[in-house]
């Protein structure tokens, strides 16, 4: 069974969004000692995991970026695109600086998310795999969504301007209907989703890829004790059989 793990933001004044930089040291250092992490489409052995981080904050180059390299580690960075600046001047703390709620209206300003620039400095690295998290970061089941540009043109953006392949789709805030996920299947061999359920296979269940909640730790293993552990083998197993 493979854990995938979802973060957001490091030091974030939105709590349930976030852990401390101590936080996620320590908590990827256990990582690095436990398991082996891969990217998706690799194969997947008993030591297995994933590690994936949504929406492509600043914070994230900034804090694990240098982890990752210093642990060895892989992650799949999930990329709103239509908020990715190509580069900026602007200095870290002020790109740091933002609330939570502020991120999205003033991008432009305060260049709160990575950039192209960085974004092709991690990959280059081999530590960072892009991921589609849609083009406006929007909700798939709202009305009148262009399905089309969100799923398809935001994965023909990345791989342009970043130079890569994009296979794997995140769906953003874990919202879809059956036509979301069905373009999304046609375009990407990758479809990530919420739940805190483990996945049999990079197939996932039903064909969309499962992800734990690893946002908000309490403790560096506290998605690794035997009652969370448990409590996610239970959830696959009430997923698995409604698939
Ligand atoms: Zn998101």
């Amino acid at each position: 069974m493979l854990p995938v793990i979802m973060y957001h933001h490091v030091n974030s004044d939105d709590l349930p969004l976030s852990n401390s930089d101590v936080m996620m040291k320590a908590h990827l250092e256990l990582i690095s000692e436990r398991y082996t992490t891969i990217f998706p489409g690799e194969t997947i052995t008993n030591r297995s995991i994933c590690l994936t981080f949504d929406d492509a904050y600043y914070d994230f180059y900034y804090y694990i970026f240098p982890l990752l390299k210093q642990y060895n580690l892989k992650a799949l960075l999930a990329v709103p695109c239509a908020f990715i600046l190509d580069h900026t001047d602007i200095d870290s703390q002020q790109r740091l600086s933002l609330k939570h709620e502020d991120i999205y209206k003033n991008y432009n300003d305060f260049a709160p998310f990575c950039t192209f620039k960085e974004l092709r400095e991690m990959v280059q690295s081999g530590h960072v795999m892009i991921a589609s998290h849609s083009m406006n970061h929007v909700n798939l089941i709202d009305e009148g969504i262009d399905l089309e540009k969100e799923i398809f043109s935001s994965k023909v953006m990345l791989e342009e301007k970043i130079g890569c392949r994009v296979d794997s789709f995140v769906l953003p805030y874990g919202k879809y209907n059956d036509a979301a996920v069905e373009l999304a299947r046609e375009h990407y061999s990758y479809v990530f989703r919420i739940g805190n359920a483990l996945n049999p296979s990079w197939d996932g269940i039903g064909g969309l890829i499962y992800r734990i909640k690893g946002d908000g730790l309490k403790r560096p293993c506290s998605l690794f004790n035997p009652l969370s552990q448990f409590v996610f083998w239970c959830k696959t197993m009430v997923k698995w059989a409604k698939s």
